[in-house]
């Protein structure tokens, strides 16, 4: 049975290669209790939060049940090197297929795209329901915009409503309709996100976007937020910012065109303005990213910033309160 039990396990090493062994669960979790130290634990029951199902652990020594200070990678078979390698290369502009024929290439390494995309959709989940709650340190001039998508055949609408200071992204989201309903989600999102009405919103000229702002932004009182519509944006925006909007649109179009159903793209939206905002650093920015100048500093400077910041997300979801509906416990 032993014998056996490591034939298996040399047939799973030389299906790798040498560069990406196996990833071993041992490396990454110290197994022992929070409070005492005893190595003496046994699994007991699971609490669930907005990013998935956490396994409890009790100690059999002092008795508290607690969580284990997991990276986010306890259950894969690849390292989290690889994992997230594949999710820097997808969100940098290469297709799921791509990404799969490099890893063949150069990793020797059979991985069906699919698996790829799964991998993206988990940790963009776990990714979101960290940084969400995170408040950035917007300035006074919002910009929102939106564009026509293909995703597997049918069009959808982007939309992107930026901080011009920060760069950084308020809210994105991805609609079937350009409907009054779809202007003023994006508003109360990017509101709600930001804590505040801003001084200036600047729009394209759908009309949409009129009503949105009777109702977000429009009080009675002053100061009131200044509505201004621009016909034709290219035109009198700031240049630097219109630029860095295309070139953003570009990068962005270019992933999309792999994505092939509306799940997909919805996690690429979501991946996309965590990309965007906490992994990118921005030339225009003295090299910072949109979080960073917007005050959030989460310390993502070791090297791999995904890596970085999936664990802090992780740890950040398991030790928090909430189950899977938000409510506190
Ligand atoms: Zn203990």
């Amino acid at each position: 049975m032993e014998e056996l039990q490591t034939a298996e396990i040399q047939t799973v090493k030389q299906t790798y290669a040498q560069d990406w062994p196996a990833y071993n669960e041992a490396q990454t979790m110290e197994k022992t209790c929070k409070h005492c130290g005893s190595a003496n634990l046994t699994k007991r029951g699971h609490r669930r939060n907005r990013a998935g199902k956490v396994q409890l652990f009790a100690c059999k020594h002092c008795g508290r049940r607690f969580v284990l200070n997991e990276d986010g990678f306890q259950k894969m078979r690849h390292k989290p090197e690889l994992v997230t390698l594949t999710l820097d290369l997808f969100f940098k502009g290469l297709s799921l297929r791509k990404i799969a024929d490099h890893l063949t290439q150069f990793y020797q390494l059979k991985i069906h795209h699919t698996t790829v995309l799964r991998w993206i959709q988990k940790y963009v989940q776990v990714m979101k329901v960290y940084v969400d709650e995170l408040k950035p340190q917007v300035s006074e001039r919002w910009h929102a915009d939106e564009m026509m998508i293909n995703v597997d055949g049918a069009y959808r609408w982007l939309w992107n409503l930026m901080d011009a200071k920060t760069r950084f992204l308020l809210a994105t989201q991805l609609t079937e309709q350009r409907e009054t309903e779809d202007a003023m989600r994006l508003f109360a999102g990017a509101k709600q996100k930001a804590g505040k009405r801003p001084e200036v919103i600047v729009t394209d000229g759908l009309q949409a976007y009129r009503a949105a702002y009777m109702k977000e932004f429009w009080t009675l009182k002053k100061p009131r937020t200044e509505y201004i519509r621009l016909a034709r944006f290219e035109e009198k925006v700031n240049q630097n910012l219109i630029e860095r909007f295309n070139g953003t649109t570009r990068e962005r179009n270019k992933v999309m065109r792999g994505l092939d159903t509306d799940e997909s793209a919805e996690t690429f939206v979501d991946g996309f303005r965590i990309y965007y905002n906490f992994i990118r650093p921005h030339m225009g920015l003295d090299n910072k990213t949109p979080a960073e100048a917007a005050g959030i500093n989460l310390e993502l400077n070791g090297g791999n910033r995904w890596l970085e910041l999936i664990r802090k997300s992780t740890n950040h979801n398991n030790n928090n309160n909430q189950d899977s509906n938000g409510r506190s416990r």
